[in-house]
Formats: structure tokens, C-alpha cells, sequence
């Protein structure tokens, strides 16, 4: 019997005989990932657990944990679902069933729209078919094969994909007990695996998401190898929706968009300004301290510097129509670089200026479409905290490295520690010159190691004039959200022939770095409010104790109280109504103020305050100034958490 060679991911190279499937290398190494194996890598393609395996290859078992992983088994839950419904409504025709982000989907022609009793019976037969642990097996046959049957099945929609989008001469099938489905594979070695799952809603769409095709009715479901994956999705989605920043925003009063003013403008209300003005004071001390200067611009400039820059050219679609003032066009700001090239270009610069740091908290305005609108997350008008580093080639790298710390270090306090990050490189339309490409790559991949920094490369990716940096922070649920980017720029110091004097005295050209840390304000805002769920931390909560006097008797000890915390800096208001103190505590609450301070006779006796957390209760009794000092440094840790012992301990 002959043997070939398998070699590992470590690069281990083990010698096993023609034909051995991916299971039985899988038992070979250990019965555990036997056990979590959902598909296998053979020389970098996706293939069944039980697919013999012929020649020498690299080898990789694939587990649930890894994207590809998850896709096979979201597909697999797919077909399953799939054979549900065809049991349940045996006219339903089959369209297409692929995975998506989370879970998978599969679109049905069915005479009316899925009920939720129907999703719960469909829910019930998918329970039997994977109680059957039926084993999923492929079968290739000729493509003249398959058309025939999906001919005889009255199958149009697979039909249609046979005839215009899979032209192979051989297509393969996969077949579970009574279902078969025309598809690419792999999938599961059979239904069993899928351990939980649930259908989640079902909505119209149409074939190929083209309006003028016939409306599919279309079923979205989540499935896991565990149960406890299921009920920690089920949580998240929850947590996702009480932390809605819509909801949210208008329930604690922190902006509002009006469609009377336009949509995707954004109002700031006095509580959600005080928590914008704080996080813009951080933001400017940190650029302050730490070598940036501060700039402003307007929000209109000729159109001719816009033709110059090339935003008529290569961004126009994200513009807005220009304004005209006698007689001369202007445009509204999408971007904020051309203003700070034209302040370079003011004086003549020196090697020893550079580098140069620019930053700005610049309000810009670009089209976004309707439909994609979407509360803080999308809008047509927001403010960046912009910055611009002009910096000789031989400064770059020290540079890159600097501004990736500071800018990790600015997240940082806002409690996001999980990143993915992203670089992008040259795509196919660019312009500079391939050397300075490499070189800027070769900087942000350098800077990167350096700092030992996980990084995926997006090739091809970048902007058509430099390569860059997109750092996605994790928010407290684990979902992404693209924040900072650092974006190299070829384009604008060559269109506006930026220079500066070298050592040798000779005219040279700078790079340019373009960056936003915290992207646009009001983004970042939208996102912090769902990170927190709008329980700020003190140094960002607009009111940042409420005292409640347990009657009328005590408003004035609590008026004094109230004074001297606002003597101290703190954000402080007396809830002096006649109400029942249990209905001011519930409405402080629903505020989300941290503290509680509540008095009655004891308290005034001696100088001190009951304390009450939000969403922990009583801590008991404490002196007034004590209080206050635990308040400061929690303040100055920017400490999400309370500094105070909590009930319970912690
Ligand atoms: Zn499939
Ligand atoms: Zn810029």
C-alpha cells in the first residue's frame, strides 16, 4: 500500500496510506479534535471530514472556532432547514440557503410568508432530522444530470443557477436522508452535530435581491455545536437591543434627530453635550501633552482648492452640491486635509520642524444614502478629530510607531482593549510611485511588529493614495466597530508640491499622514453609549450624583450638600420633590446617575450620606468628604467602576 505525505500547520510531516480521510487524521492526533472537527484544509481547500485524501498535502482540521469553520456548519444547519421546510410545504421551491455573519439563512417560493407558528413547527422537524444524525454525503454528477432532475422537480430557481452561474461540467450534490441539495460543500459528516439552533425571524426578499424578481420568503436562523453558544448569542442579541442607543439616547436624553432639521443631523442635548465636552477636553489635553497642535478651519472653501485636492474628481459622490457666493463656486467640507495643506503652505519648513502635528476636531458634511442612515452610527454630518503629520521619509517609521501607541493609549481609556486590526495595501488604481508604496507598507507592517500588534493584511485594500492602518476596537458584547484609521498619502503633498528644507539644504518631499482616532464624535458616541449601556463612567456621567432627601424636612441639608459637590467640580442636583424617596431612587435609576446620596436625620447629625450605587443598592453610611475623595480618583482613573467596597464584596 502506498503512503503519502501529510504535513501539519506546526510543519510536521507524518506519513499516512493513500486515501485516509480527514476524520481518521483527525483521531490520529487526538480523539478531542476529532471530536470538534467540522471540515478539513487539504492544500488550501475546504474539504469533507471523510473526502479520501490521494496525494502529499498541507493539512489543517477545521473547528467551529475558525470563520471557515463556522460557515460549514451554518450551511449545513441550512440544509437542514431546508429539508423542514420542503417536508412541512412540500410546493415550496428552493432558492438559495448561504452563511452569513452570524447563522445562515435560506430563501424559499412559498405561497404566503412563514408564520411564527410555522418557524416553530419548521424549528420542531429540524429537532427529528438532526435526532437522526443522518449523514451528509456528496455526490458529483454531470451538470446535464442535475438540470434534467431540477427539470422534472419544477426547481427553477436551482435551474436558473445551473444555467447561468455554475457552468462546470461536473457539479456536485449533497444528500442528507430524503433532501438533496445542489452545492459546493463541505459540510458536517452529519445532521447530529448541530447540537442547538434556532430560527430567529423570516422576511420577504427578492430573487438575486433584485426588486423586479419575484419576493422569496426568506428564514434566518443561528445554529451551534453547543447549547450554551446558543444561549450566550440569544444574550448578546438581547443585551444589543436594551442597548440600543436610540432607545437609550431619547430615554436619557442625550441627542435627538429631527426630520424637520434633516435626516442624519444630529442634535446634541445638554446631557449628551456634557459627556461630547469631556471626552473633547480629554481628547485636546492628550494631543496638547503629547506634541500635537490644535487648529481650526472653516466649514466652506472655493471650489477650486476641492478640483486641486481632487475631491471633485475621486470623491464626488459624497459630496454635497457646491453653494455660490458672488459669483464664485463654494463647497461644503467632506474632509478637512486640504485646509491644513494650504496652512503648511503658508511659510517655508526646516527638517527640524518636522515632524509636524496637526489635529482638529473639524465638522464635516457627506452624502450618505437614505436607506443607510442609521441614529449615531451613519449621518451626514459629524466631526472627526482629525490630524494631519507632516513628516520627512527617514521619520516615518519612529513616527508610525509613536502614533499607534497614542493612538491604542486613547482607546484605551475609554475601556476598549480588544483591537482587530487591518492593513490595507496598494489596490490596483494608485497613484505614487511603487517604491514609496513598499516603503510606507513596509513602515505600518515595521511599526506594527515593533509594537507586537496582531494585524490582518487586506491586500489590495488600501485608498488609491497611500496604504493604511484601520483599527477596529471590540465593544463590551464583542461586536467590531471601526474607529481609527492612519492612512499614508502620496497624492496631496505631490498635487500641492509640499516641501521642506533638508540637512543638505536641498527641497525634499514630505509624507503625509492623514488619522482619526476616535473616527467622528458622534459615531464614537453612538458606540460608547451601547459599550456602556449608557451607565457612564463618573468622569463621562452628565449628572453625576443626585441627592434625595428622604422628606421636604431635610431639602436644605441636601442643598448644601449639593453645593459644596458642585464647589468640588462634580455634577450634582437635588431631587427636592415631595415624592416617596423609593419613587426617586426608581427614577434616578432609569437615569442611570452613578450616585445616590440619600439623607434624612441621621445623615444631617453627622455630616455624612447614605450611599446608593446604580444597579448595586446600599452602601451604607459614609462621611461626606470621604465620599468625595473616592469620587475624585475614581474620576481621575477614568475607572468605569465604582471605587467603593460594593454590596456583596468585590
Ligand atoms: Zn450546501
Ligand atoms: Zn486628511
Amino acid at each position: 500500500m502506498s503512503e503519502i505525505k501529510i504535513k501539519f500547520p506546526d510543519g510536521s510531516v507524518k506519513l499516512f496510506p493513500k486515501g485516509v480521510t480527514g476524520i481518521e487524521i483527525a483521531k490520529s492526533i487526538s480523539s478531542r479534535l476529532a471530536k470538534d472537527a467540522v471540515a478539513v484544509r487539504i492544500n488550501g481547500d475546504l474539504r469533507d471530514l471523510n473526502a479520501p485524501i490521494e496525494e502529499d498535502a498541507p493539512f489543517e482540521v477545521v473547528t467551529f472556532d475558525s470563520p471557515d469553520g463556522k460557515h460549514v456548519f451554518w450551511h449545513s444547519a441550512a440544509h437542514v432547514m431546508a429539508q423542514a421546510v420542503t417536508q412541512l410545504f412540500p410546493e415550496a421551491r428552493l432558492a438559495i440557503g448561504p452563511p452569513i455573519e452570524e447563522g445562515f439563512y435560506y430563501d424559499f417560493e412559498v405561497e404566503s410568508p412563514f408564520s411564527p407558528e410555522d418557524l416553530e413547527n419548521i424549528e420542531k422537524r429540524m429537532r427529528k432530522i438532526i435526532d437522526e444524525k443522518a449523514e451528509f454525503q456528496r455526490v458529483d454528477m454531470d451538470r446535464s444530470q442535475v438540470i434534467e432532475k431540477y427539470k422534472t422537480e419544477g426547481e427553477k430557481y436551482k435551474l436558473e443557477l445551473l444555467q447561468d452561474d455554475i457552468l462546470d461540467d461536473r457539479v456536485s450534490v449533497y444528500r442528507h436522508s430524503d433532501f438533496e441539495d445542489l452545492c459546493r460543500g463541505p459540510h458536517l459528516p452529519n445532521t447530529g452535530l448541530i447540537k442547538a439552533f434556532k430560527l430567529i425571524s423570516s422576511s420577504g426578499a427578492y430573487w438575486r435581491g433584485d426588486e423586479n424578481n419575484i419576493m422569496l420568503q426568506r428564514i434566518y436562523g443561528v445554529a451551534y455545536p453547543k447549547k450554551s453558544m446558543l444561549d450566550d448569542y440569544l444574550f448578546r442579541m438581547e443585551e444589543a437591543k436594551r442597548r440600543d442607543h436610540r432607545v437609550l439616547g431619547k430615554q436619557l436624553e442625550l441627542f435627538h434627530i429631527s426630520n424637520e432639521v434633516g435626516a442624519g443631523l444630529v442634535l446634541w442635548m445638554p446631557k449628551g453635550a456634557i459627556i461630547r465636552n469631556e471626552i473633547e477636553n480629554f481628547w485636546r489635553d492628550e494631543h496638547i501633552k503629547n506634541g500635537y497642535q490644535i487648529v481650526f478651519t472653516p466649514h466652506i472653501a472655493q471650489l477650486q482648492l476641492w478640483q486641486k485636492s481632487g475631491h471633485t474628481e475621486m470623491y464626488a459622490e459624497d459630496m454635497y452640491q457646491p453653494i455660490e457666493i458672488d459669483n464664485a463656486k463654494f463647497q461644503i467640507k467632506p474632509m478637512n486635509c486640504p485646509f491644513h495643506i494650504m496652512m503648511y503652505k503658508s511659510r517655508r519648513w526646516s527638517y527640524r520642524d518636522l515632524p509636524l502635528r496637526w489635529a482638529e476636531l473639524g465638522t464635516v458634511y457627506r452624502y450618505e444614502m437614505p436607506g443607510v442612515l442609521h441614529g449615531l452610527m451613519r449621518v451626514r454630518g459629524f466631526t472627526q478629530d482629525d490630524a494631519h503629520h507632516v513628516v520627512s521619509p527617514e521619520e516615518m517609521e519612529d513616527e508610525l510607531v509613536w502614533l499607534i501607541k497614542f493612538c491604542l493609549h486613547i482607546l484605551d481609556s475609554f475601556h476598549f482593549r480588544e483591537y482587530d486590526i487591518f492593513l490595507s495595501t496598494r489596490p490596483e488604481k494608485s497613484i505614487g510611485n511603487p517604491e514609496d508604496w513598499r516603503k510606507a507598507e513596509d513602515g505600518l507592517r515595521r511599526a506594527m511588529d515593533i509594537l507586537k500588534l496582531k494585524y490582518t493584511v487586506d491586500e489590495g485594500a488600501g485608498a488609491f493614495y497611500g496604504p493604511k492602518i484601520d483599527i477596529q476596537i471590540k465593544d463590551a458584547l464583542g461586536r467590531n466597530w471601526q474607529c481609527s484609521t492612519i492612512q499614508f498619502d502620496f497624492n496631496l503633498p505631490e498635487r500641492f508640491d509640499l516641501t521642506y528644507a533638508d540637512k543638505d539644504g536641498k527641497l525634499k518631499r514630505p509624507f503625509m499622514i492623514h488619522r482619526a482616532l476616535l473616527g467622528s464624535i458622534e459615531r464614537f458616541f453612538g458606540v460608547l453609549i451601547e459599550h456602556y449601556a449608557g451607565r457612564f463612567p463618573l468622569w463621562l456621567a452628565p449628572i453625576q450624583v443626585r441627592v434625595l432627601p428622604i422628606t421636604d424636612e431635610f431639602n436644605e441639608y441636601g442643598q448644601s450638600v449639593v453645593n459644596i459637590l458642585k464647589n468640588k467640580g462634580f455634577r450634582a442636583e437635588l431631587d427636592a420633590r415631595s415624592e416617596k424617596i423609593g419613587h426617586k431612587i426608581r427614577e434616578s435609576e432609569l437615569q442611570k446617575i452613578p450616585y445616590m446620596f440619600i439623607i434624612g436625620a441621621k445623615e444631617r447629625e453627622s455630616d455624612s450620606i447614605a450611599i446608593r450605587l446604580h444597579g448595586k443598592g446600599d452602601i451604607g453610611s459614609h462621611k461626606l468628604r470621604d465620599a468625595i475623595e473616592v469620587m475624585k480618583e475614581e474620576i481621575t482613573q477614568k475607572s468605569p467602576d465604582t471605587g467603593f467596597e460594593q454590596p456583596g464584596g468585590k
